[in-house]
């Protein structure tokens, strides 16, 4: 079975960036896209466990995908949520497109 770890760190590197990357302004096709990949993500994930608690956040905190800021902090929120439930530190959201996007300044 694939390593929960590497899959969990490539995943979010992977959806992270994906919200790196989405529009500013995106389309209703755009939008639409994102909600049915974020969807379809929640019923393929390798990791089953993983899937089924991402599918019940689905159902508390509805993906935001107005724009690469709203989708980068409700993606952010998500993340939060598994370290929670992990016991790892949270983020903080303020910070995803630095972490993601443009990167850290010093
Ligand atoms: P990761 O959590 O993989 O994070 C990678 C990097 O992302 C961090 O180094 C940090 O720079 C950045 N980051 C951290 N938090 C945030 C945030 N909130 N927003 C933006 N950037 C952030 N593992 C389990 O054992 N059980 C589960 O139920 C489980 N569910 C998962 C569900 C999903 C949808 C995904 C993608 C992964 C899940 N994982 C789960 C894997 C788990 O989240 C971690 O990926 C794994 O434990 C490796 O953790 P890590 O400490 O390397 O950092």
């Amino acid at each position: 079975p694939p390593d929960v770890e590497v899959l969990g760190r490539s995943t979010w590197t992977l959806l992270h960036t994906i919200a790196a990357t989405y529009p500013e302004k995106p389309s209703r096709s755009q939008q639409s896209d994102l909600l049915s990949f974020v969807g379809l993500f929640s019923k393929l994930y390798p990791c089953w466990v993983c899937a089924e608690d991402f599918r019940t956040y689905l159902g508390r905190e509805v993906p935001r995908v107005g724009s690469r800021d709203e989708f980068g902090k409700w993606l952010c929120g998500a993340h939060n949520d598994v370290n929670r439930k992990l016991g790892k530190p949270e983020f903080d959201c303020a910070k995803w497109e630095q972490r993601w996007r443009t990167g850290w300044k010093d």
